[in-house]
């Protein structure tokens, strides 16, 4: 199969409202080209150097999403043309991401990141950090950030009851947001869950965001 026929295979699959994101890291331009050639628009990075790179050599229409752990010190690199950050986990990105949205009079929209695997490494707030963060109040200060929904990644198993147990958790916890900070505004909008491994249980349980890579671009070699 080659590229284009991957992407229109998960494509066609996909209920109307959920979005996939290519995750192209590791990839060469010349692939993320050939799979615009084949109409996708949404790619995924993970590393700023390199999506900047990236930005800078490929089409202008291209909607890049940044879904790596995001380093303060490099938000002013991406600040200017991202369209959406994904793994937003900290106060401290938060000012940082608001500070430099300013200076490019953009408005940024981001995803927090929640926490909802058993691994202990992953990055991300605690179910209850979260709400603790929401009810707080402090995020409204952020003028120029959007805040447009959450972000998970699973557990990475086999068990597909526990993966789609995480996926649940996310969901409610999306909902139970939604309806007490955002029910009068329409920004909130966005579940970023499901990868080439899990995806599709992550579209039984609430994604609008499908973050594939190795699925489309086969193997990465770091
Ligand atoms: C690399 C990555 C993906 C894509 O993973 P695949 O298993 O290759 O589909 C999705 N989300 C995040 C946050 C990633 O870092």
């Amino acid at each position: 199969m080659n590229l284009s026929e991957k992407i229109n295979n998960i494509q066609k699959t996909l209920p109307a409202g959920v979005r996939l994101v290519a995750v192209s890291k590791y990839h060469p331009a010349s692939l993320i080209q050939e799979a615009y050639d084949a109409g996708q628009r949404i790619f995924g990075e993970s590393h700023v150097q390199e999506l900047v790179a990236k930005h800078d050599a490929l089409p202008k229409d291209i909607e890049w999403h940044f879904i790596g752990h995001l380093q303060t010190n490099k938000v002013k690199y991406i600040a200017p043309f991202v369209s959406l950050i994904h793994a937003v986990d900290s106060e401290r990105l938060l000012v940082e991401i608001d500070k430099q949205a300013k200076r490019c009079g953009r408005t940024i929209p981001v995803l927090l990141q929640v926490h909802v695997a058993k691994e202990t490494t992953k990055f991300g707030f605690t179910p209850d950090e979260l709400l603790n963060f929401m009810e707080n109040g402090d995020w409204r200060q952020y003028t120029n950030i959007r805040f447009s929904g959450i972000m998970c990644m699973a557990t990475n198993t086999d068990d597909e009851a526990l993966i789609a147990s995480e996926f649940e958790q996310a969901k409610t916890l999306f909902h139970r947001i939604k309806e007490k900070y955002f029910s009068d505004s329409d920004t909130f909008n966005e579940c970023s869950w499901g990868m080439s491994g899990d995806y599709p249980i992550a579209i039984e349980h609430g994604s609008t965001l499908i973050r594939i890579g190795s699925m489309i671009f086969g193997e990465r070699t770091y």
